[in-house]
């Protein structure tokens, strides 16, 4: 071997050299005794069990799935009251994010992102040698509406709100995000939590040129584990994205369960309900620590901001103690911790150790 040859590293993207993967959450096999999931934002009733019904019926595991997405597409245009034509499914919102920058950003390009948000939209970007440019939001996590203007150029090609945002579960006002809309800049609306809000741009879609929705089968329907989001896109864009997607990106088990839990979706509403009572009583029962302050959420998870003690330090105990949650400690997150809404006595636990500390 040649003193010259190279690494096969060396092979690799260069701007990709230092790149740091997502944080994702822990497998809950990673432990033993009692695990309290409460670190992803996971709904904790599960499944529809219809849904466990319809997988142990299905037979199609040895065939693709439907590559058009159709049964899965016109249920959800009855869902949202937007057209099939305008909607595209994808394995996660996830992916969606990652079609939507590539679809529409060149590297160099830019993206203009709202921090603190979720993590995967500077990801993606950041992964497609995009360029992230953050406005950050104010100390409520509202947005800077005039400072989202200010950074506006010729390479912007893409802004992304969460609403209602992750990890502050702030909902922000449709002024605002009509005010953004007004640029004329293609806008996506990450709407994972819209469920436990019931505030949705979806019924501008088709009269917002510039406007697209993401949502999620994760939160409300209980589905993480099987990878299954949708988009509403103007018509063109839904077109170009089936064109720019795997031709199998949802997967026969994801469809099936995703369909099923629009035939049950009075069962999975009520769990809904449940999930949003169940945070108003998490976060009375936060505000009573006088070393945590709970922000106000729409979600169906709360963050809260640590005092006195370190957020990260609180995590590893938690853990250690069997209650998954998540720190963290960036710009706007300085010291938090953000606890998922469980079922009741899941968040009981939680409280009961947080008092043993
Ligand atoms: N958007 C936001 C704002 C989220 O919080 C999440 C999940 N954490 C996603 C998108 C991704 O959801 P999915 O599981 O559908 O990929």
């Amino acid at each position: 071997m040649s003193e010259s040859r190279k690494e096969i590293e060396d092979f690799v993207r260069p701007e990709l050299a230092g790149f740091v993967g997502y944080a994702a959450c822990k497998s809950p096999d990673a432990f033993s005794g009692r695990v309290v999931k409460l670190d992803a934002n996971e709904n904790n009733y599960g499944a529809s069990p219809r849904v466990r019904e319809a997988l142990a019926r299905f037979d199609g595991y040895h065939i693709y799935p439907d590559a058009v997405q159709s049964g899965l597409r016109q249920e959800l245009a009855d869902y949202t009251g937007v057209s099939a034509n305008n909607i595209v499914a994808g394995s996660g919102s996830d992916q969606l994010i990652d079609l939507l920058i590539r679809l529409f950003c060149a590297p160099g390009e830019e993206i203009i992102n709202l921090p603190p948000t979720f993590a995967m939209f500077s990801f993606y970007a950041s992964l497609q040698g995009v360029r992230v440019v953050s406005v950050p939001r104010d100390e409520q996590f509202q947005i800077d509406t005039i400072g989202v203007k200010k950074v506006v150029t010729a390479a912007t090609k893409l802004i992304f709100i969460a609403n209602p945002n992750n990890p502050t579960g702030t909902l922000v006002s449709e002024e605002c995000i009509q005010e953004i809309l007004e640029l004329g800049l293609p806008t996506v609306v990450d709407e994972a939590y819209y469920e436990f809000t019931g505030k949705t741009f979806a019924h501008q879609v088709d009269k917002t040129p510039n406007l697209m929705v993401l949502r999620t089968f994760s939160k409300w329907a209980g589905l993480a584990g099987l990878r299954v989001g949708y988009g509403l896109f103007p018509a063109r864009v839904a077109e170009m994205l089936h064109a720019v997607r795997d031709p199998y990106n949802v997967n026969a088990a994801a469809l099936v369960a995703a369909r099923e839990s629009l035939q049950d979706i009075e069962l999975l509403r009520e769990r809904v309900r449940l999930i949003a009572s169940e945070r108003e009583r998490l976060y009375d029962e936060l505000m009573n620590f006088s070393w945590l302050k709970p922000y106000p959420s729409q979600a169906n998870f709360i963050l809260c901001r640590v005092f006195q003690r370190d957020a990260k330090t609180l995590q590893a105990v938690l853990e250690a103690r069997g209650v998954l949650t998540r720190h963290f400690n960036s710009p706007g997150l300085e010291n938090c911790i953000r606890f998922s809404v469980g079922r009741p006595e899941e968040d009981s636990i939680l409280i009961d150790e947080l008092k043993k500390l």
